[in-house]
């Protein structure tokens, strides 16, 4: 299938080619016919897979073809984290060039005003963290009454950081006539009897089964002590890994510890994670994505939504201690048809875990023997 073959309006098809995209991705393929039709969707899918446009390019054919609208926003899209936010963003942004349609970010850590202020001046698409988004609804600077489409994304993370009952407030706020679109990387039950409570009658789209690790990633697996990790982790960069590496760890603590060790030994490191100020971690992140730092270190919660189309490796630094963490987390990398790296470091300690995501992904990660750190 081609991107013509979707009729989307004129100035998104030119955006999208001109952005560099040839062929709609899976999730693309079967869910923007689907919302563009009117209808739910109820979407698994990681982010990775192109859902940010599988969501986006209909909405923004839709507000387009509605034209100018002076009623406030018509389309809320709620992501978990900062991060995505701002990329979810930077997509609408991408798509929408030539468009007179105005997307404002709302996101905590950062000053209230300049946000209400972009509201006055006029806003079709809201994209929020539920926390601001409330506070902003609480200074009577916002009017939900026109949302026609209604996105949640990433909604396991969102329960997983306890915004249910944020989202249950958000929903109050909106038209029960609407469309809403709902996309979760994981199924667990919450988040089935979530989807069944905001849907009417979704089409169910679904790429790659849920818990497969993506083919394109190499993974390999290393077996060393504790103590020894760091020092085989500066070896792995400085030998093994060229280029960028994003680096995941179980803590915050961690994240700051091992980046310490990085740029003892002289290599480019920072840190990401949820004691950091906005500020600092969209420096983080962007001296990343230029490549003036190589190397990222990130807990699981700040790295979700970091998008980043070529990163070639992936350290899991520590285990994780839920299999699906692992998936997510190598799902970093091999992105967009790109082949990636996956390095996992395992402590003894770590083998039921090991077992956990080997069962879950349906294969044994192959171990890399003999080299200097084993034990
Ligand atoms: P997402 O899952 O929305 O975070 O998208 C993952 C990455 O794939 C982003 O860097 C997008 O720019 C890119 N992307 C999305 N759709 C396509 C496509 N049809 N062809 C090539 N790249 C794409």
């Amino acid at each position: 299938m081609t991107f013509t073959e979707l009729q989307l309006c004129e100035p998104v098809l030119k955006n999208v080619l001109a952005a560099g995209y040839t062929q709609p991705t899976p999730i693309q393929e079967q869910a923007i016919p689907v919302v563009m039709a009117g209808r739910d969707i109820f979407g698994c899918a990681q982010t990775g897979t192109g859902k940010t446009a599988a969501f986006g390019l209909p909405i923004l054919h839709r507000l387009h073809n509605e034209g100018p609208f002076r009623g406030g926003p018509r389309v809320l899209i709620l992501a978990p984290t900062r991060e995505l936010a701002v990329q979810i963003d930077e997509s609408f942004r991408t798509y929408a060039k030539g468009l007179k349609v105005r997307s404002v970010v709302l996101l905590g850590g950062v000053s209230i005003r300049p946000q209400i202020e972009q509201i006055r001046r006029g806003v079709d698409v809201i994209i929020a963290t539920p926390g601001r988004l409330l506070d902003v609804v609480e200074h009577r600077a916002l009017n939900l009454s026109n949302i026609h489409t209604f996105v949640l994304d990433e909604a396991d993370r969102m329960l997983d950081m306890g915004f249910l009952p944020s989202i249950r407030q958000v929903v109050k706020l909106i038209p029960t006539q609407r469309q809403t679109l709902f996309f979760s990387a994981t199924l667990p039950r919450e988040i089935r009897d979530l989807a069944n409570s905001l849907l009417n009658e979704p089409v169910h789209v679904a790429v790659a089964p849920e818990n497969t690790t993506t083919e394109m990633v190499d993974q390999r697996l290393y077996f060393v002590e504790r103590d020894r990790k760091r020092a085989l982790l500066a070896h792995l960069l400085e030998e093994d890994l060229e280029g960028s590496v994003l680096v995941f760890t179980r803590t915050k603590r961690g994240a700051d510890r091992v980046t310490k060790d990085l740029m003892k030994v002289g290599l480019k490191a920072a840190s990401i994670h949820g004691d950091k100020s906005q500020m600092a971690r969209q420096k983080a992140l962007q001296d990343f994505k230029s490549g003036r730092t190589r190397v990222l270190v990130a807990t699981d919660i700040a790295a979700r939504g970091i998008d980043i189309a070529q990163l070639p490796y992936v350290v899991n630094f520590d285990v994780p201690e839920a299999a699906e963490t692992y998936v997510h987390r190598i799902g970093r990398t091999g992105r967009a048809g790109r082949s990636g790296v996956a390095v996992t470091l395992a402590t003894p300690e770590d083998r039921n875990s090991l077992r956990d995501i080997e069962k879950l992904i349906r294969m044994r990660i192959p171990a890399v023997r003999d080299h200097p750190f084993e034990g």
